[in-house]
């Protein structure tokens, strides 16, 4: 496979047609994404909605953009996600209603998008379509949400940013978990795997229960698993039916934390390499060439949208990206990723990898010593789902006009002139044609004056003549 084009725009904006929606849909235009929308064509516009008290997730005016955008190209445009699976005990996306009351509160509704948003896999997260893989490095089917499977394009419209066990949160991640129904979701965190899944590869203290007079919230530890596999017994026990573990990831934070199971990293290392060949799998059922990928590296925090929380990102802005190959898109990011400077107080300060150069995913986003940054674009490249080779294309901006207010483009006396003669906002008749009540001078200069400066540099409040307003009545 040959090298892949990668379409990019940094990330500083100081007018409307370098504004990131404007950016994003200038680079959506340049890598041809228009080409893959046809007249009457569905098209899916995967998102990740945030879980719910996450603040990273991509705003809804970017899904918003590009459904107006495959709207004006002839399209049937409509936004999605996908259920966890459950991920923790109290998850704010697990089922359908619970994803359309979280992602209401984060913005995204059929108002804000204009156009509906749906929750791909149904109402219990098994609404699928099943895909054979006999290319895939380790995953030889796969399980991919009924209305992603269904539509006839699909972009995927991904928040670029880290993410506990799958390193990076890129495109790949957005279809190889994000367009994975929950039965896809559990088939991708090998959930019954006999070398990977956790129920094999774990490591479980019993020991470390020390009944439950002595554990108060001891219901919790039964009550985190909706596949019902802890229980305390009549001997005031701990008992995991650890055959049976799917890798739902309810339970490892709530008995990791207590010292009652040790995960093991080589099921984050196998879910990293399955992730491609799922994402494989959405490109085989959508269709290769229906494709289109957007990589919004905005806001790049340490973990995914799907904390329930975000923290400081760990890079500034790296910009905003678009291709028709996935493995290139998240390659040339996590590339960017490595080349910029870490932020201040983020996570990658605290690990010493804030440097150009170092791995910022594996430093401040794994969860693992020893995971890698790239394992699933590797995989993506193996599996023959795209290059990790590409051309990095800067794109310049568009003319301005092309971006402006699309509802009404006459300019203002055309359009205000009348309405202003009719409700004047303007008081001409008062204080002679001043219009409000206002003093005609004060000591503008006296405000800008810092503490410091006006006390030899001790921060004194009671000291505050030297910033009393001049009277100038
Ligand atoms: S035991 Fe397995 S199935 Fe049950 S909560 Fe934990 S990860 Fe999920």
């Amino acid at each position: 496979m040959g090298k892949s084009n990668v379409y990019w725009m940094d990330a500083h904006s100081e007018s409307t047609e370098t504004s990131l929606v404007s950016k994003m849909l200038t680079v959506f235009d340049a890598a041809e994404l228009d080409d893959l929308i046809e007249p009457n064509d569905i098209v899916a516009i995967k998102i990740h909605c945030g879980e719910w008290n996450n603040t990273a997730y991509l705003r809804p005016v970017y899904a918003r953009a590009v459904a107006d955008r495959v709207k004006e190209l002839g399209g049937r445009p409509f936004v999605c996600d996908t259920t966890t699976s459950t991920y923790s005990a109290w998850g704010s996306r697990s089922s359908e209603l619970d994803i359309m009351l979280t992602a209401e509160r984060n913005g995204f509704s059929s108002a804000t998008l204009g156009c509906p948003f749906i929750c791909a896999d149904g109402f219990i997260g098994t609404s699928d379509v099943r895909i054979d893989l006999p290319e895939g490095y380790l995953l030889k089917e796969a399980y991919v949400a009924q209305a992603i499977a269904a539509a006839d394009t699909l972009i995927t419209l991904t928040h670029f940013k880290g993410h506990g066990m799958g390193v990076i949160g890129g495109a790949l991640k957005n279809l190889g978990i994000g367009g994975q129904s929950k039965r896809g979701k559990l088939n991708v965190h090998m959930g019954g795997h006999p070398t990977y899944g956790l129920g094999a590869a774990a490591t479980f203290h019993p020991e470390a229960f020390k009944g439950k007079a002595n554990t108060p919230d001891w219901e919790i530890l039964e009550d985190c698993c909706p596949f019902d596999l802890w229980h305390i017994n009549d001997n005031d026990e701990i008992e995991w039916d650890r055959e049976k573990c799917t890798n739902c990831l309810g339970c490892p934070g709530i008995m990791g934390s207590r010292g009652i199971l040790d995960v093991p990293a080589v099921n984050f290392d196998a879910a990293d390499v399955a992730i491609a060949d799922a994402a494989l799998a959405v490109e085989k059922a959508v269709g290769r060439g229906k494709i289109g990928y957007i990589n919004m590296a905005l806001d790049v925090s340490p973990k995914c949208d799907c904390a329930n929380h975000a923290d400081i990102p760990i890079v500034p802005h790296l910009g905003v990206f678009a291709s028709k190959d996935p493995v290139a898109i998240d390659m040339a990011c996590v590339d960017a990723a490595r080349r910029s400077v870490g932020m201040p107080g983020s996570a990658t300060e605290m690990m010493e990898a804030h440097h150009s150069g170092d791995r910022k995913f594996e430093a401040a986003a794994a969860t693992f010593h020893g995971q890698s940054e790239v394992a699933t674009i590797n995989t993506g490249h193996a599996n023959g789902l795209g290059s990790r080779d590409y051309e990095l294309i800067e794109v310049s901006p568009a003319a301005p006009e092309k971006y402006r207010f699309p509802y009404d483009r006459r300019p203002s006396r055309q359009r205000f002139k009348e309405r202003f003669i009719q409700s004047p906002p303007f008081p001409y008749e008062r204080h002679d044609g001043h219009g409000f009540d206002r003093k005609g001078e004060v000591d503008l200069e006296a405000m800008k004056v810092h503490y410091e400066d006006a006390t030899n540099g001790h921060r004194v409040t009671e000291d505050v003549e030297a910033l009393a307003p001049a009277d100038d009545d």
